[in-house]
């Protein structure tokens, strides 16, 4: 094995949905990081963007894409087919506050470490659904048998430390200054979320978002206070899994198939991101069916060539037989994920320029370093 440049501290510092573009329009720590250069998006969400970011691997290869697939013998909610049919009406357990609950308590009969919600996928199709993040990703073996950033820099030796993405992230960035400022480590992993849900809510303005932009500049500035303390050689880079795109319009997919007469899990099977509608066919005819009820809808079907490119076509139908990707800004509504459209959304086209990520660094731009696939390279060089 190659020697690591241990002597230098790598610190790496995530703040989920900044943006190449808001991060260039708040010129966001330009002059503390002022090697910059934006990145391609991951084709998917943020789940799908965290497992890349941790292993390097897409989609095809870490088995995360959606919250949601359509897995009637591995569902770990099959239990659930005998009471499903009871939660009535579907408006009370389509509630905000009801679905919390609920998340909250399935996630713990059921063991699951990961990020778990309910979002507002129909309870009746949950005993014939699998849930891709079950374990905690962040803790060595968390994506096994995909080796994770803290296997590798386990494996490498090094003193690590990965932020707890339960914790907040004020206590996050704490917890590395401090750690930072004594010299305890070699590499660091900072996770922050809370820009990505301010985003969804305030894209494109800029009263709400600069203020939040400048709040995480001044915690940057205090890991590298901290870093400049312990002494030591460093490199700080900030980076994203994506950016925000605003609202640009609505479909209803639930509508539009039920029009067509066509049931699920009878015809079809399918999983309904704000972005993307999956699709797994249970009849001859249903493809045909099901395309003919979207013909209006503003998006295209992805092209096998198009999935193979973005990393997520897998042989054994986990994803679906078919994608529908909705046009940049235009949001299914309602979907498994929500039944209000958001101010904002990400999801769409990686080539859309809202779609667009960001790398800032102290240190030069590793070459190579193109996608948001790239940076689990780039943090275990
Ligand atoms: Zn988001």
């Amino acid at each position: 094995m190659r020697p690591f440049d241990r002597s230098t501290v790598k610190v790496f510092v995530f703040v989920d949905a900044l943006g190449w573009k808001q991060a260039e329009r708040y010129g966001f720590l330009r002059e503390e990081l002022p090697q910059r250069r934006p990145l391609e998006m991951q084709f998917g969400y943020s789940c799908t963007a965290i497992p890349t970011i941790l292993t390097g691997r897409r989609p095809s290869e870490h088995g995360h894409l959606a919250f949601y697939d359509w897995a009637p013998e591995k569902s770990p909610f099959r239990a659930m087919r005998w009471v499903a049919p009871f939660f009535r009406p579907r408006s009370f357990w389509r509630r905000g506050r009801v679905r919390n609950v609920l998340s909250r308590l399935v996630k713990r009969l059921w063991g699951f470490t990961g990020y778990f919600q309910l979002y507002a996928v129909p309870l009746e199709h949950l005993p014939k659904l699998d849930y891709c993040e079950k374990t905690d990703m962040f803790v060595p073996g968390g994506l096994a048998p995909v080796p994770n950033l803290a296997d590798a820099w386990q494996a490498q030796g090094l003193r690590w430390h990965v932020s707890d993405w339960r914790k907040p992230e004020d206590e996050n960035f704490r917890i590395a200054a401090d750690l930072l400022a004594r010299g305890a480590l070699d590499r660091a992993f900072v996770y922050s979320a809370a820009f990505d849900a301010l985003q969804h809510d305030r894209v494109g303005d800029d009263d709400a978002l600069r203020p939040a932009v400048e709040r995480y500049a001044e915690r940057v500035r205090s890991l590298l206070s901290a870093l400049a303390a312990a002494g030591r050689p460093f490199e700080l880079t900030v980076f994203s899994d994506h950016g925000m795109t605003p609202l640009r319009g609505t479909q209803d997919a639930p509508a539009a198939l039920a029009a067509a007469g066509l049931a699920w899990g009878k015809d079809y099977a399918s999983a309904i991101d704000s972005t993307m509608a999956r699709f797994w066919w249970l009849r001859p005819g249903a493809k045909e069916a099901v395309e003919s009820a979207f013909a209006s809808f503003r998006g295209r079907w992805l092209t096998r060539g198009e999935m193979e490119a973005n990393g997520i076509w897998r042989d054994d139908r986990k994803f679906g037989d078919a994608i529908f990707l909705a046009d940049a800004g235009v949001q299914f509504c309602p979907s498994d994920m929500g039944v209000k459209p958001l101010a904002g959304m990400h999801g769409f086209d990686p080539a859309d320029e809202d779609s667009t990520a960001c790398w800032l660094s102290t240190a030069p731009v590793p070459p190579g370093l193109r996608r948001v696939c790239d940076v689990f390279a780039a943090m275990t060089a």
